[in-house]
């Protein structure tokens, strides 16, 4: 296949008239000028976003916990609807739930997804029965394979180690029965999932111990041994000082920070990225940047729960890695991520333009070309970056849209994070094929029918 486009993103920035040539979904060639058979694409092409934290269900109760009273703490609402959500919902709702959200994924600008995917057992919370390809641990993963697989989108699958309700290796409570698996059903659960990659294109296998509070050291190690051995690249995803309590609980019973403690007890290298790392010291966010994990900050689903500000700025300034992910998906939609990202530093700092340097002074664009690279990072993943060698993810912005804002090379990349009031997202391509055409999906229609239905089950 080939793409001619008047103007593209590549690594260094924008350039004009070129064909893109492409055979089973890889880059081999970028040509001047507009080869006679190639396919013209209407409008500027940037690379893709990677989305590196997700929990698909999530979806399903997005903006049914918004409500507040005074002296009531929301999060009790927001777990209340979880677990009456979790109590109904089958392998089969998941996958109409993954289906629809990697739909609305891909129509934002979303090409490949990280899925830190706890939700593993039956409603009972006794494992899946035994099934044609796998032992039945692995029956709700093989339902996002799906759902990815039916939508288009590339997938990075990390089951997650789900154990304890709390430091000090607290018994699991009774809602978090389809979370918890030992470490060596764990083990057979990701085993499972590398078997099922091979059988499902643009897909790759890492792992999510969930977080500090919720596995001890033993079971992570073995269960970071079990992964490496499968691929000595896997990436490694884990929920890390999130909230300032959850600092405090792993001082009280580690004596160190929670990030601290993980870079002084488990080797972690540039396959790692600690989501929700918000609340560091100077001295952790040093070593991490030193040891390249990359930072998964979640803008949106971060001030959703109000869990504090990850010091983006210092952070960057020092050339660590971000990447960013929808997680709750009370937004799906990288430019908001990215407006909350820069936002915020703006509104702690009382200045503007900040996330940019002196190589990149487009705030846009260099968030969106740092973020699309660093979330391929963290998926391990062959995307992130339109070039030679590299899989064609990437999207066309309208032109009629792009047309009525600034979009010199300059500024249209600024204009499309900062100043957009639609979507601007016409086309989208994954792995060398259309997914998104004129704005929609092809099983759009069905997938919306199918989620509506479930919605209103769930919610009765
Ligand atoms: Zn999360």
């Amino acid at each position: 296949m080939k793409l001619y486009a008047e103007r593209i993103l590549l690594a260094d920035g924008w350039t004009a008239d070129k064909t893109i040539i492409i055979e089973q979904g890889i880059i081999t060639d970028i040509v001047s000028g507009k080869q006679d058979d190639a396919q013209m694409v209407n409008g500027p092409v940037i690379p893709g976003m990677v989305n590196c934290h997700s929990h698909a269900f999530q979806r399903a109760f997005a903006g049914f916990s918004e409500q507040g009273s005074e002296g009531q703490d929301s999060f009790w609402t927001w777990r209340k609807i979880m677990y009456q959500f979790l109590a109904q919902l089958t392998d089969k709702d998941a996958k109409v739930i993954a289906k629809q959200l990697y739909i609305e994924m891909l129509k934002m600008g979303y090409t490949r997804v990280a899925e830190f995917h706890y939700l593993h057992h039956d409603i009972d919370g006794s494992p899946y029965s035994e099934v044609e390809n796998t032992n039945g641990l692995a029956s709700m993963a093989q339902a996002i394979f799906d759902a990815a697989k039916e939508s288009g989108i590339g997938l990075t699958m990390l089951p997650v180690l789900y154990q304890y309700s709390g430091f000090g290796e607290q018994a699991p409570t009774v809602g978090q029965k389809r979370f918890i698996n030992t470490v060596s059903q764990f083990n057979d659960l990701v085993t499972d999932c590398h078997k099922l990659s091979k059988s499902y294109r643009n897909t790759n296998v890492g792992i999510a111990p969930h977080s500090l509070r919720a596995v001890d050291k033993s079971s992570l190690q073995a269960a970071v041994k079990h992964v490496r051995n499968l691929d000595k690249n896997a990436p490694i995803h884990i929920h890390i000082s999130e909230q300032q309590k959850e600092v405090d609980d792993c001082l009280a019973y580690y004596g160190k920070r929670p990030v601290q403690w993980l870079l002084d007890n488990i080797e972690v290298d540039e396959h790692w990225c600690f989501i929700h790392a918000t609340h560091i010291d100077d001295n952790e966010r040093e070593e991490m940047v030193a040891k390249k994990v990359i930072a998964g900050i979640c803008p949106t689903t971060e001030a959703n729960l109000g869990d504090g500000i990850f010091p983006t700025t210092e952070f960057m300034a020092q050339n660590g890695t971000i990447a960013i992910g929808s997680d709750s998906h009370i937004s799906v939609n990288p430019v908001e991520e990215l407006r909350w990202l820069e936002y915020v530093q703006r509104l702690i700092k009382q200045q503007r333009a900040i996330l940019a340097n002196n190589q990149q002074v487009s705030v846009g664009l260099n968030l969106w070309q740092q973020a699309a690279q660093g979330g391929a990072q963290s998926t391990n993943a062959n995307t992130g970056i339109l070039a030679v060698g590299k899989q064609a993810d990437l999207l066309v912005l309208s032109a009629e849209q792009s047309h009525v804002f600034a979009h010199s090379d300059q500024h249209l990349m600024d204009s499309f994070v900062f100043a957009s009031q639609q979507n601007s997202i016409k086309d989208v391509m994954v792995n060398g094929d259309w997914v998104i055409q004129s704005s929609r999906h092809k099983e759009q229609q069905e997938s919306e029918q199918h989620f509506a239905k479930l919605l209103k089950r769930l919610s009765k």
